[in-house]
């Protein structure tokens, strides 16, 4: 699953750039550990072994980030991330999302927005929410979008995006 949602540090919060490592730097930054750290400490069979049971009892976290951080719904900025440039929002025009600072155009790219609302906001949004936070222009828009997603209907207004148990 992606995660496109675009983090801005608050005035003041610099420190934030050294705790925060963007996915585009993570495989630069496992090169220059690679780098630094040339001494095996364990046999490649001892780190296969470990590598599977890793693997093997790996369950996904979906802490409730907002209650950590005291993060409110104002802090959210509102609309469709692009998935080439991060901008937002992306606007809906000809039945498909097109980007005003890359010119790239996305038919689902709201799929990874709402995710993404899904998750840090409420997991079984109405449809009125959606389409505030997707800004959209019509609720008929919505509902279309809604139609073809694999999002299901859990009510005559909400959707479920996330079920529950994943999230806390
Ligand atoms: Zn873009």
């Amino acid at each position: 699953m992606k995660f496109l949602l675009s983090f801005e540090s608050s005035p003041g919060y610099s420190d934030t750039k050294q705790i925060v490592l963007h996915k585009e730097n993570l495989f630069p930054k496992l090169q220059t550990i690679e780098s630094k750290y040339k001494t095996e400490h364990f046999p490649p069979k001892d780190i296969r072994k470990l590598s599977k049971m890793l693997l093997a009892q790996h369950t996904p976290s979906y802490p409730n980030l907002r209650e950590k951080y005291s993060i409110t719904t104002l802090d959210f900025f509102k609309g469709v991330t692009c998935p080439a440039c991060f901008a937002l929002p992306m606007l809906r025009e000809r039945s498909r999302w097109t980007c005003p600072q890359c010119n790239h155009f996305s038919t689902d790219a709201h799929l990874f927005t709402l995710h993404d609302f899904a998750i840090l906001i409420k997991c079984n949004p109405t449809i009125s929410e959606i389409q505030d936070f997707l800004q959209l222009p019509s609720r008929y828009i919505t509902y279309r979008l809604l139609a073809k997603s694999p999002y299901p209907r859990i009510d005559s207004k909400r959707y479920q995006i996330v079920s529950q148990e994943k999230l806390y």
